[in-house]
């Protein structure tokens, strides 16, 4: 792979492998914080191409930022274990086939065709621990119909998992996005998201994420609250979320001008 810049949507995709490829590396931890054990194949060789080229280090700067985010939402998960679970943006995402689900549990996927294909031919022979719903789906278009033509039941709760995808999207579209979910989801229902903040838009702390992200929030408790949610927020780094590994500790909220991306969870309240 040459050092070239890739188009945002080849990005975009090629991002779903290299956090494939940050779970593989992982996984093969002795003191790993997940087992991953499809995540090898799924990233596929360019991938780890991709993060030795470009030397991307994680664990070495103190902030395995992919590895800590997907432990504190596989722990949210299965805290939750509702019967419906939708993983939007789901990418090389193998909760379905890894987690052990309580039974009946239905875990819907959503992410572009392509994506989906591709996942599907890799782990072809692997049985989901779940009933596992594959939803080709554009998620800046509307989607809502093809969840519900699986089976999603907007009287039952579910729990939302949104993670590395916001901000790819730009700010119309993100709240289109939360207002769909909103929508779906009924009250006591749960969201998992993960954001980052205005500054980090430009991502002058990790060059190869230059210009591909394109919108952040500040203030995520306010912006969910607008959409019904009462939110908790998290950095990674802080108390319930750094495992013993993400060592770089961020300064406080308060504190202007600092990159930051926020662990989010939350729940859906009566209206
Ligand atoms: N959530 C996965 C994870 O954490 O490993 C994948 C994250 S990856 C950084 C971003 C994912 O967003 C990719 O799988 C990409 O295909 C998906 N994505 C981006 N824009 C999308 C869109 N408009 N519709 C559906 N999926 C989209």
């Amino acid at each position: 792979m040459t050092q070239q810049k890739l188009n945002s949507k080849a990005f975009v995709s090629l991002s779903a492998r290299l956090t494939a490829a940050m779970r593989s590396q992982e996984t093969a931890r002795c003191d790993r914080l997940f087992n991953d054990p499809f995540a090898t194949q799924l990233a596929g060789a360019d991938a780890f191409a991709f993060l030795a080229q470009r030397k991307i280090q994680p664990e070495q700067d103190g902030r395995p930022y992919v590895v800590v985010r997907t432990r504190f939402f596989d722990d949210f998960l299965l805290a939750k274990q509702l019967p419906q679970v939708v993983i939007l943006a789901s990418g090389m995402d193998t909760r379905a086939y890894r987690l052990l689900w309580v039974a009946d549990t239905k875990v819907y996927e959503l992410d572009q065709l392509e994506v989906l294909r591709y996942k599907d031919a890799v782990l072809k022979d692997a049985t989901p621990t779940c009933q596992r719903y594959a939803i080709a789906a554009d998620l800046t278009q509307p989607w809502s119909h093809l969840l519900l033509d699986r089976g999603y039941r907007t009287d039952l709760p579910s729990v939302w998992l949104i993670e590395g995808l916001l901000m790819y999207l730009d700010i119309p579209q993100v709240h289109t996005l939360l207002t769909t979910v909103s929508q779906l989801a009924v009250a006591g229902s749960w969201l998992g998201l993960d954001v980052i903040n205005t500054t980090a838009i430009p991502s002058t702390t990790d060059s190869s994420f230059q210009g591909y992200w394109r919108s952040g929030c500040d203030n995520p408790e306010e912006l969910l609250a607008d959409y019904g949610w009462k939110a908790k927020v998290i950095q990674p780094g802080d108390e319930g979320a750094h495992f013993g590994r993400y060592t770089r500790k961020l300064p406080p909220r308060d504190v202007p001008n600092v990159e930051r991306v926020f662990l989010v969870t939350a729940q859906k309240f009566p209206r």
